[in-house]
């Protein structure tokens, strides 16, 4: 079979990772539309389900190389106060760990795996799709450059679209779908350095819904000196969305004043933001989940598929896991048509639930009930505010829904027929 996979992000990278090692095709190709891969300098986390399939594709110890395993996550109120605190990774006791790593590591891991392992020849650059068509049992995708030239169209027996959150492939299936759905809540991030911080492999989450900030470490001994690379996110409640663009600098005076007095014993954030060398926003949008993927020999996956609000660390980890499945299903059936439907049976109703769930009762619920119980005072006492089980049921709820509960993941069948990586 020969695969054209449209995008050469997290998703059409490990696609064609997990197509080689289950020797689903007979030839990967995979077409990305940016000049050269340069993906930003700001952090991602894989939890243990996505790093069980990295895993399976021989990636866990170069990711572990380049990254932190964080072995705690802490919730706090805006006022610093801690209010939930669980073991994570390994220590909660799963057997692959959680990776919280700089993107340009993941990408490079990535990237490096699938020149060595599909030729370098088979990852093409400066390729915009600009549409797909079919006939008679195969596809053919269109291509322009950067400059809006057309290129040649190339053909294949099945064309998978990775590409993102914009995706070409979608809006031809889907036209009319209209503008993204805004939440309320734009984000601002960046990378800094800091002590390490709280067990020194800490994610911490301080506030709620008006106004949060998620840090977690990347590096530790970044500089030599002992200081920590660590990744932050500020989420903030405003009226009106910034672009949805990835690389859209932010200006630190839209979130600095929200976070003035967030200084802790074990954390000053506003000089952790100021300390930021890049700052980038987004907002946080997605869109209604769809009753169809699969169109015959084309089908969508991660963000073309089912982008949602960047909580709980799950966009590129969904993609992971559609990568997964959908070469599994490529080598099992013999009609890619019905696996390309089998694919969307086992990860449209999955991956919909997380959109929906991320909406309506994202990881921090935990610190908007304590906060709307307090009315966002300083409480005295948490447990006449809110029981340890209520909140142990909120963390494990999102997990589940997620798919990285700790039993899920120690439950659910690597890919089968893998070929040893190389
Ligand atoms: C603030 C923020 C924090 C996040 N944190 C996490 C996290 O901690 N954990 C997590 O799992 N996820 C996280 N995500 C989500 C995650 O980044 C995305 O879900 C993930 O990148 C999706 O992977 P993808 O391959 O589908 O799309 P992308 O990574 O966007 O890749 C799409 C690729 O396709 C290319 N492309 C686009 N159009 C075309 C075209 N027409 N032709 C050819 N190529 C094209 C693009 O250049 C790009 O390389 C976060 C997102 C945001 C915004």
């Amino acid at each position: 079979m020969d695969v054209l996979v449209i995008g050469g992000g997290i998703g059409g990278l490990t696609l064609a990772l997990t197509l080689h090692a289950s020797g689903a095709a007979r030839r990967i190709r995979v077409f990305e539309a940016a000049p050269e891969i340069k993906p930003l300098g700001i952090g991602i986390n894989l939890g243990a389900h996505a790093m069980k399939e990295m895993s399976a594709l021989g990636l866990e110890d170069a990711l572990v190389a380049t990254s932190c395993q964080p072995t705690d996550y802490a919730f706090f109120t805006r006022h610093g106060q801690l209010v939930y605190r669980e073991p994570w990774g390994k220590a909660a006791g799963h057997q692959w760990p959680h990776v919280s790593i700089l993107r340009p590591d993941l990408h490079r891991v990535l990237l490096d795996a699938v020149r060595a392992r599909i030729g370098a020849d088979n990852v093409v650059l400066g390729h915009r799709c600009t549409g797909v068509e079919q006939s008679g049992g195969r596809v053919t995708a269109r291509f322009a450059d950067a400059s809006g030239a057309g290129l040649p169209a190339q053909e294949g027996d099945v064309t998978i679209a990775c590409d993102g959150i914009h995706s070409v492939v979608r809006t031809q299936f889907y036209p009319g779908e209209g503008p993204f759905i805004y939440r309320g809540i734009n984000l601002w991030r960046g990378v800094s350095l800091t002590k390490p911080f709280l067990t020194g492999a800490s994610i911490a989450r301080i506030g709620a819904r008006h106004s949060t900030v998620i840090i977690y470490p990347l590096r530790n001994n970044y500089d030599g000196q002992g200081n920590t690379l660590v990744n932050w996110v500020a989420e903030i409640e405003r009226d009106v969305a910034v672009p949805v663009d990835w690389n859209k600098p932010g200006r630190i005076e839209d979130f600095l004043p929200t976070y003035q007095d967030w200084t802790f014993d074990w954390m000053d954030v506003p000089a952790l933001m100021k300390r930021a060398q890049q700052i980038l926003s987004y907002p946080m949008v997605d869109r209604d989940p769809l009753p169809r993927w699969s169109f015959e020999r084309v089908t969508l996956l991660g963000d073309a598929a089912h982008p949602m609000y960047p909580q709980g660390g799950n966009g590129g980890a969904q993609a992971i896991l559609d990568a997964a499945t959908l070469a599994r299903l490529l080598k099992s059936e013999s009609d890619p048509a019905a696996a390309l439907r089998a694919y969307e049976a086992a990860r449209l109703p999955a991956t919909s639930k997380i959109v929906v769930q991320n909406r309506t009762a994202p990881p921090n619920l935990i610190v908007d009930t304590v906060e709307r119980r307090t009315g966002d005072k300083p409480f005295s006492r948490l447990e006449d505010v809110i029981t340890k089980d209520e909140m142990k049921a909120i963390f494990e709820s999102y997990q589940r829904t997620a798919g990285y509960h700790v039993q899920q993941v120690s439950a659910s069948t690597s890919s089968p027929g893998r070929r040893a990586a190389p």
